[in-house]
């Protein structure tokens, strides 16, 4: 028998609110049944949830999470809900998946929308587009490749240079910018939490209910702590996680990645910049180069650094190394805010594949899987969770060929040739991004 890890961030989510209770449903105590029981309430389990209830009103579906949606990486991110792949290729190939890839991210920002009107969430929702930005002036062909990239998809977007972004962003720091509208930016943890407390009648939910072990066969067994659930179905939404309850997703390597977020600035702080409402900002490099916001309430977001995470524990000491990165890049970046202090620092477990394409589908008889985010996930994976809900049940959806034309994640070696792998990829993306930051 397995028994797994579950995330471990010792530190506290900066997007959520003094009302936003990180307990929403009772742990299981005691055993059940059920027909389905999806595991992880993040994007992947809440989409794949909601969509197999809707379609099967009669299946009694049982959603289970080892802390809760307010802790989930999809309530750690920052924000993005991003409608276009970054990166395409030059290859008829290539163009055909990034088709398919903006197809489906278009769905998941579809479908986030309408859900969030139908339901009433508020989470800060903001159709406001990014920018996607440079530091160095000698690497000029990376922006290049992706305006390239634009033109093939047919995209919309426009060039900014230092002083037009000095206007947009009050930092001269970049050199220059690609602005794209398709971007939206929310406050991840109000649109994850407000979508869990929105689930559908025969959808029963536990949290701090970490799974310790499954056991396949034609009724699978769930253990957790106080509990055992007898199901005809698990599907694994752990994402990250999923190397450690699973052994055949041995395509999933746990990372880690870690954000900041200021203190609201004072009327006297915001005038040190050009008159600003809210924007988002991904660097060219998003291992070493750092990603941005300025929010609707004028606090300022960073998310950046990337590192294993082993079982998916993250500590204190990881946590404030961060902070001191966090708190360096943005002096560098707005030194006229010297004075602005970071409030909160805390971190996310991503799932990274060797090529980018994802794990999803059947793992084995009864097992099934949306996983494998490769760092952005509010989109993918929420189309990602419906998608395998219409699959599993059979319904036609043209959308799962798109997700069939991602492609199957490739075998990842188990530690600890992995973890050196890991290593010396993130030292060859750190030194090629060194002047990012
Ligand atoms: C700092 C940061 C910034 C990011 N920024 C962006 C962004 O701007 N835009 C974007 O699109 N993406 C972003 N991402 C990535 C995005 O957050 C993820 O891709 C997305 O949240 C993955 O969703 P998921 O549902 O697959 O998994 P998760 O949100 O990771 O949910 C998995 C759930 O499974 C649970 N779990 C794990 N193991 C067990 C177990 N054994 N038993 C029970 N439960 C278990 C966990 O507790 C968790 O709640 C960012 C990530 C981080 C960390």
């Amino acid at each position: 028998m397995k028994y797994a890890s579950v995330p471990l961030n010792q530190n506290q989510n900066g997007w959520l609110k003094y009302d936003q209770l990180p307990t929403a449903y009772p742990p299981l105590i005691g055993d059940t049944e059920a027909d389905w029981v999806v595991v992880g309430s993040g994007f992947a389990g809440i989409a794949f949830a909601r969509r197999l209830a809707a379609h099967a009103p009669h299946l009694r579906i049982i959603i289970i999470d080892a802390a809760c949606a307010a802790e989930s990486s999809s309530a750690r991110n920052s924000g993005f809900i991003i409608g276009l792949p970054h990166n395409i290729g030059s290859s008829t190939a290539e163009l055909k998946k990034a088709q398919a890839y903006r197809a489906l991210l278009q769905e998941g920002i579809h479908q986030l929308s309408t859900l969030i009107n139908q339901q009433d969430i508020e989470c800060e929702w903001e159709e406001v587009g990014k920018y996607h930005c440079q530091v160095d002036t000698r690497n000029e062909r990376v922006l290049k490749e992706y305006t390239d990239n634009l033109d093939v998809m047919n995209e919309p977007y426009q060039i900014l240079h230092q002083d037009a972004l000095y206007q947009q962003l009050g930092s001269r720091f970049y050199h220059k910018g690609i602005y794209t509208p398709s971007a939206i930016l929310v406050n991840p943890a109000s649109l994850i939490v407000g979508l869990s407390h929105n689930l559908p009648d025969n959808v029963t939910a536990y949290n701090h209910t970490p799974v310790m072990a499954i056991h396949p066969g034609k009724v699978a067994q769930v253990f957790t702590p106080y509990g055992t659930i007898k199901a005809a179905n698990v599907m694994l939404a752990t994402n990250a996680l999923s190397r450690e309850l699973a052994p055949i997703t041995s395509q999933q390597a746990a990372m880690a990645t870690f954000a900041s977020i200021t203190a609201p600035l004072t009327i006297e702080q915001r005038q040190k910049l050009p008159a600003m409402s809210s924007w988002g900002l991904t660097p060219v490099n998003a291992i070493a180069g750092a990603t941005l916001r300025y929010t609707r309430d004028h606090r300022f977001l960073i998310r950046q650094h990337v590192t294993p995470a082993l079982h998916g524990r993250i500590t204190a000491a990881q946590t404030y190394h961060a902070t001191q990165l966090h708190q360096r890049i943005f002096h560098k970046i707005y030194p006229q805010l010297k004075d602005v202090p970071l409030t909160r620092t805390w971190s996310g477990t991503i799932s990274v594949t060797r090529n980018g394409a994802p794990v999803w589908g059947e793992l084995k008889k009864g097992i099934y899987t949306a996983g494998g985010c490769n760092g952005a996930g509010v989109s993918k994976q929420t189309i990602a969770g419906t998608l395998l809900a219409d699959y599993v049940l059979g319904h036609d959806n043209p959308l799962i060929g798109s997700m069939l034309e991602l492609g199957k994640a490739n075998y990842l070696p188990p530690s600890p040739v992995l973890d050196a792998a890991i290593a010396l990829s993130l030292m060859k993306e750190r030194y090629l991004g060194r002047k990012e930051v």
